[in-house]
């Protein structure tokens, strides 16, 4: 009698382990029942954003994330950053002169991250950021990318990681990869991306299934569209919108409320930034 009420004790706490195991599996990582998220992103500011990707995701109904160059290297009117604004997408940093190691021969003399020390780095965040907050940005919620995904400034090549800490909410590298926030170890400051310019849409759209395989978060890291440099062609831009589009297991958002949601979530996060990789701008 004593033997069988344990064992049916034992199978009570098995069965008990097995369905909160399974509730857990089923809840998933990401909001509203989503698999996995991408993330759109467009840097530079350059036209043939606002030619192609803005109808396209327009049409698609997604938002992007837009990290633009304020100052010298804007070449976007006022006009063009109140329509990105007003159809709901994310205007980001991505400093005034975009400064990018001195061994890019288009790196205008005195703009290279060499050149840059702590206090002049500090002066432009917080210009760029200023302009943001200009532009409808909430100050405590402005994202950022580093031009290059260059993370170091100076001769001696030092990190300025703890500069974009102290302004901003997260930031994207250009570390090839795909998060996955669920395993804890996603550094919000130095977030990987996958260059939307590369090879072909096969690839990129394999991008995309091995994010949904991973469960993780995608964010590709555009630049022109139908023109300009580093170009995706607009259909291609178009093809893979419209794969999102009919996959509802995905969740499109922002750089800014993935961020959000992957910070919201209890799970630790790494704070130290490995060393940038060097590919796209
Ligand atoms: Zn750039």
């Amino acid at each position: 009698m004593f033997f069988k009420s344990k064992l049916n004790c034992l199978l009570f706490l098995a069965a008990s382990i097995a369905a909160s195991t399974t509730t857990v599996a089923e809840e998933g990582y990401w909001p509203d029942g989503k698999t996995y998220c991408v993330t759109l992103t467009y840097d530079d500011g350059i036209p043939s954003q606002i030619a192609h990707a803005l109808p396209q995701l327009k049409a698609a109904k997604m938002k992007g994330t837009f990290f633009c160059p304020g100052g010298v290297t804007y070449r976007w009117s006022q006009e063009d950053l109140d329509q990105i604004r007003d159809e709901g997408h994310e205007l980001a940093g991505h400093t005034i002169n975009h400064p990018c190691a001195r061994k890019n021969d288009w790196v205008k003399p005195g703009n290279a991250s060499e050149d840059y020390d702590d206090a002049r780095m500090a002066k432009e965040l917080d210009e760029n950021l200023a302009n943001l907050i200009s532009n409808g940005v909430q100050s405590e919620l402005a994202t950022f990318a580093y031009p290059c995904g260059n993370t170091s400034i100076g001769e001696d090549k030092h990190s300025y990681v703890p500069l974009v800490k102290e302004r901003f909410f997260a930031a994207r590298g250009t570390q090839f990869g795909i998060e996955i926030p669920s395993q804890g170890d996603t550094d919000l400051f130095e977030v990987k991306t996958v260059a939307g310019h590369e090879r072909d849409l096969a690839y990129q759209l394999d991008q995309v299934t091995n994010a949904r395989e991973k469960q993780g978060w995608l964010v590709i890291m555009f630049h022109g569209v139908g023109g300009d440099h580093l170009a995706i062609s607009a259909d291609d831009h178009k093809e893979i919108l419209r794969f999102l589009q009919n996959d509802d297991s995905v969740w499109v958002t922002t750089f800014q409320e993935a961020a959000a949601w992957v910070k919201s979530k209890p799970v630790a996060t790494k704070t130290t930034a490995p060393a940038a990789a060097d590919y796209g701008e």
